[in-house]
């Protein structure tokens, strides 16, 4: 089998750095974006053989300059993964800043298309052409407090679905993954902020979200690189257009808001 070529929006660190890991140690031809200069040094640095390259994926300019390099290093992309996604504010709709509602859109969903667009055309010349999106339970629930979060995952499930009819008759498959909570410190913001924004403790809000789950657990990254890699294997070739949970499956994500 010939290395796959592999692009992973914001895959300097978090679930981007284990899934290039993963794809590097198996001989994969490896490029990465990211916001994080300091992050992307250490990728660099820990992984010479793979492409780093600062892009905030909400800037269009910046996603081509991105893929004009890979397009420069390679004339093929097997795997398109949108792993870039920021958590956004936690509150309620009413208190929701316009400038963060946007900030959080034009990073979740926009950058998804501003990548995606770009990628089509090298995933066109593959054998075994993939784009994982990385979305949530998030966008299989309502979600109280996540709202612009909770919308720009919606929306890409409908993009992955509308993206698997448009591509597969090329024979590229396209695919989400809706994780659960996963352990590391992303997930401890989270809980903070949502312990503050509702008077918590953060052991009480992380209990509530772990029972959420009818496994009652948190999500390891390992889950998430495991599906990524089965889906974009040969195992994984009749597999699209489908929102798959790595979640212990999530019961819920309400939460109590008081009366
Ligand atoms: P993270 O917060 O750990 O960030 C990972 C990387 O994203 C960082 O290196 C950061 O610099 C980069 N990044 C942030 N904004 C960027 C931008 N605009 N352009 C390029 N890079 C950017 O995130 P994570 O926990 O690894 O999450 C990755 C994806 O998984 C996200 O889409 C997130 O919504 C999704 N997800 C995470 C969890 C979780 O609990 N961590 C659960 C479900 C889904």
């Amino acid at each position: 089998m010939t290395a796959q070529t592999v692009a992973i929006s914001a895959g300097a660190s978090g679930i981007g750095l284990a899934m290039a890991e993963s794809f590097l140690a198996a001989g994969a031809k490896v490029f990465v974006c990211d916001v994080d200069q300091s992050a992307l040094r250490s990728f660099q640095h820990a992984f010479p053989t793979a492409v780093a390259l600062r892009a905030d994926v909400g800037v269009p300019a910046h996603v081509d300059e991105f893929f004009e390099r890979i397009a420069a290093d390679t004339p093929h992309l097997d795997i398109m993964i949108n792993n870039a996604g920021i958590a956004g504010p936690t509150g309620r709709l009413e208190d929701i800043q316009i400038e963060d509602w946007r900030h959080t859109v034009e990073v979740d969903l926009n950058g998804v298309f501003y990548c995606t667009r770009r990628a089509i055309p090298l995933l066109r010349r593959s054998t075994n052409a993939s784009i994982v999106n990385i979305a949530s339970n998030a966008a299989l629930f309502g979600f109280p407090l996540r709202s612009p979060y909770t919308a720009c995952k919606w929306a890409m499930i409908g993009l992955t679905k509308t993206l698997a009819m448009e591509l597969g008759p090329d024979g590229i498959r396209v695919n989400a993954l809706c994780p659960g909570s996963v352990e590391g410190p992303r997930i401890r913001g989270v809980i903070e902020r949502d312990a503050m924004a509702r008077g918590l403790t953060n052991e009480q809000v992380a209990s509530e979200y772990q029972r959420q789950s009818s496994l009652r657990t948190f999500v390891e990254v390992e889950d998430i690189v495991a599906m990524v890699r089965f889906l974009t294997s040969r195992g994984g070739r009749r597999i699209s257009g489908q929102a798959i949970g790595i979640d212990g499956h999530t019961e819920s994500l309400s939460v109590d808001l008081g009366a």
